[in-house]
């Protein structure tokens, strides 16, 4: 509660991680090729950039450990959208975690309970005394779980806007800094991407709908938005992990790992070693669907001023995407996709949503908050940056 008042200096949040983060086991990946490296996003809605830029890097010769989490609310997780893929398992324990990474480079599994358990504790009580809003508190709580991890470098993309956990900029860059700071005491290299969370990230937003995403993305036919912003944060981390000198030779790298397919070959890999069906990059429809489609369509022609996106994210959990509490039961097949950006041309009657549902309970509730989300104007308002600012 004290802190949650008055704050604490840089020092001081950095000795709190310290010692939340030596509560647990500390990986010592040491005896492992290659820099580990991972990314850490502070969530949003479409956020799946995880899925495509942890094969990518791994392709380029980066370890990559990534221990994720799952969603709550209106944004996602990446484990849920793992587990989407039929017999994928997220569960392994550090000694399987390890042998993976020899391996193959990359693993992606959940939260363990050696890593860092002081947080759990802490971030319960900090639940019921309101007083989880703290910036110290938040910085020390993500990096005392990532630097448990036996990382070199981090990646941070610190997500900015209606759709983020801390919606303005101020806040966005004051809890990137303080990461950023805290990384650095104790050693690592780390940058942060502040980026843009105005709209939902590429097209779709549900689980398997955003794995499928991916593998589009990793066969080059994705979203651009979540095409650049993926090659982007796995270029710094090739930078970061010193594999690469300079940003420019990173996403050269990573480019062509896409290109040439690595990455998704890689993508595959990592099914299949964690018990997932590999089929699904050849062929999507072998994950989860939906019984049946509904479409909104436009009422006016004219562009896409805005989609709100924390609605979204709030539709999508309503169709059973996402939890509302964290014991709720998600449904990997429905979410919806986006056939209509910000920016974009839109004529009277045609698609601006297509939801997967299976539960039509909530539709109508979904519907009419979709529905107050886009907002089309005659004119499109200026476009911002998807990325907002660096902190290298
Ligand atoms: N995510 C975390 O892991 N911890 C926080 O305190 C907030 C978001």
């Amino acid at each position: 509660m004290s802190v949650f008042f008055r704050g604490m200096s840089a020092g001081e949040t950095v000795a709190l991680t310290e010692a939340m983060m030596r509560t647990g086991e500390i990986l010592d990946l040491g005896d492992l090729p290659g820099p580990k490296v991972d990314k850490h996003s502070t969530g949003g809605v479409g956020d799946k950039t995880s899925l495509i830029l942890g094969p990518l890097a791994a392709a380029c010769g980066v370890c990559v450990p990534m221990i994720s989490g799952r969603g709550l609310g209106h944004t996602g997780g990446t484990l849920d959208k793992l587990e989407s893929i039929p017999g994928f398992r997220v569960g392994l324990s550090l000694a399987e975690f390890r042998d993976l990474l020899r391996e193959c480079r990359i693993g992606l599994i959940g939260q363990t309970p050696e890593i860092a358990p002081a947080d759990r504790r802490l971030y319960a009580l900090r639940d019921v005394t309101a007083t989880v809003e703290s910036l110290p508190l938040i910085a020390a709580s993500i990096m005392s779980k990532k630097m448990a991890e036996g990382i070199d470098a981090l990646v941070l993309d610190v997500k900015t806007g209606d759709g983020a956990f801390l919606p303005s900029f101020e806040q966005s860059k004051a809890l990137a800094e303080a990461m950023v700071q805290i990384g650095r005491g104790m050693g690592k290299q780390v940058a942060a991407l502040i980026t843009d969370m105005e709209q939902p990230l590429g097209r779709s937003v549900g689980n398997a709908l955003e794995v499928a995403e991916c593998v589009e993305t990793l066969k080059g036919r994705g979203p651009k938005d979540l095409e650049s912003l993926s090659l982007e944060l796995a270029a710094w981390m090739l930078r970061l992990g010193g594999l690469e000198s300079s940003l420019e030779g990173g996403r050269r790298k990573v480019r062509d790992a896409l290109q040439s397919g690595a990455g998704l070959r890689k993508f595959q890999e990592v099914i299949d070693r964690q018990g997932g069906d590999p089929r699904v990059c050849d062929d999507v429809s072998l994950l989860p669907k939906a019984r049946e489609t509904v479409d909104l369509r436009a009422e006016r022609d004219g562009r896409v001023a805005r989609i709100a996106c924390r609605t979204v994210g709030h539709a999508a959990m309503l169709l059973g995407a996402g939890r509302e509490t964290v014991d709720s039961r998600i449904d990997p097949a429905v979410g919806l996709v986006l056939h209509k950006k910000v920016g974009e041309l839109v004529i009277q009657g045609e698609r601006l949503i297509t939801l997967h549902v299976n539960d039509r309970r909530r539709l109508d509730q979904a519907l009419a908050l979709l529905k107050d989300a886009v907002k089309v104007l005659p004119e499109a308002p200026p476009a911002t940056a998807l990325i907002r600012a660096v902190l290298d």
